[in-house]
């Protein structure tokens, strides 16, 4: 592959706050690896957060909703050719320990690594030019459509987050959920529960997804500081409450209301809440009587990997909505910027060089 430059620019994590774009080797590949041209790489929140406190130390280069081309396969690898358009996953369990057996997979250890990478500790690199996809992670890697864009194709990891949370709720056509936040996540869980027949209710504080959600399925959408919430749910549920609540925001004080709303029995799903040390005070009655379940979901289910992509690519789950603004390679301190800080026009955040 004589195409491929000895090296590419990278924004490069250094420290809180702190990417610089840099000139960095272009990864070399093993006979079980691919190399990648990255084309779109999702900004997302996980990312942010390591950015803004420095949870992890530098260098780094982050970015895990990556899409691109392949330029280079390991004589190994058998199933994937150059110029191939595809969609990668930086996380993918082994199907073999414990967790696996159990279906958890985000503890499973193999998947607690990261196995994509464009230098220094592996942290996804979709910030770069080129990345690297190690052997364990091909099992993730889907291929992109023609008639889809690599920004489609970047969406498929954050869906993918979304419906393995949609499937932890235990929920019947007609139930009602609420869905607190309307951001890329929180919309795409109004639309998935929408798909499968639930009456969603949204909340945000914004006009403009308030009205996103409506277009995505939602049922009833609220403002976010609506006053008479439990007598509006009271309601909308004939007096039984919600079956569920999804808290796609990272206010504790939500959980609590959460609680409150949600019937016997009823799930409260922490989607947000990634940042340890929060605590919140909890009426232990109402986890034994009351039955009242708070479950979380993190990260990715390789078993759910085909339907996410089918959701995708027939755009049944059309996330080109989401897609607000895309910055160059070049501003990707810009881009991680505005992610963090959204405004009234902003949903999901892309970093893209070359062909979409
Ligand atoms: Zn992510
Ligand atoms: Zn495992």
């Amino acid at each position: 592959m004589s195409d491929i430059p000895k090296t590419m620019r990278a924004a490069v994590y250094r420290g809180v706050n702190d990417l610089r774009v840099e000139r960095v080797p272009v990864p070399r590949i093993g006979a079980g690896e691919l190399l990648v041209r990255v084309a779109a790489c999702g900004v997302c929140p996980t990312d942010i957060k390591k950015i803004h406190y420095g949870t992890v130390p530098p260098p780094r280069i982050f970015g895990h909703e990556t899409a691109g081309i392949i330029v280079q396969v390991g004589a190994r690898v058998r199933g994937f050719r150059a110029g191939e358009r595809v969609a990668l996953h930086h996380h993918v369990p082994c199907r073999k320990c414990h967790a696996c057996r159990h279906g958890a997979f985000a503890q499973c250890p193999q998947y607690l690594k990261t196995g994509i990478t464009a230098g220094f500790e592996p942290a996804g690199g979709g910030y770069a030019e080129f990345v690297r996809v190690m052997d364990f992670c091909l099992p993730g890697v889907v291929k992109i459509p023609m008639r889809n864009s690599f920004l489609e194709g970047a969406m498929v990891e954050p869906v993918n987050t979304v419906l393995k949370g949609v499937n932890k709720l235990h929920l019947l056509k007609g139930d009602t959920v609420l869905v607190i936040g309307q951001g890329p996540i929180g919309l795409m869980f109004t639309r998935l529960l929408a798909l499968r027949g639930v009456n969603v209710v949204a909340t945000d504080l914004m006009p403009t997804r308030q009205r996103l959600a409506k277009e995505f399925g939602a049922s009833t959408v609220l403002r976010g500081d609506t006053k008479n919430l439990p007598e509006r749910i009271a309601r909308l549920t004939h007096g039984r409450g919600l079956d569920a609540v999804v808290v796609a925001v990272s206010v504790d004080a939500l959980v609590t209301q959460a609680l409150a709303l949600v019937r016997g029995a009823g799930q409260v799903l922490l989607f947000a809440h990634t940042k340890r040390g929060a605590v919140l005070p909890l009426d232990l009655a109402t986890v034994c009587v009351d039955e009242k379940d708070v479950i979380g979901s993190y990260s990715s289910d390789i078993t759910i990997q085909e339907e996410v992509a089918q959701l995708v690519f027939s755009r049944r789950m059309d996330v080109r909505r989401l897609i607000t603004h895309i910055f160059p390679l070049e501003e990707t301190a810009a881009g991680v910027e505005l992610a963090a800080h959204p405004t009234i026009k902003s949903l999901k955040v892309m970093v893209t060089h070359g062909p979409r």
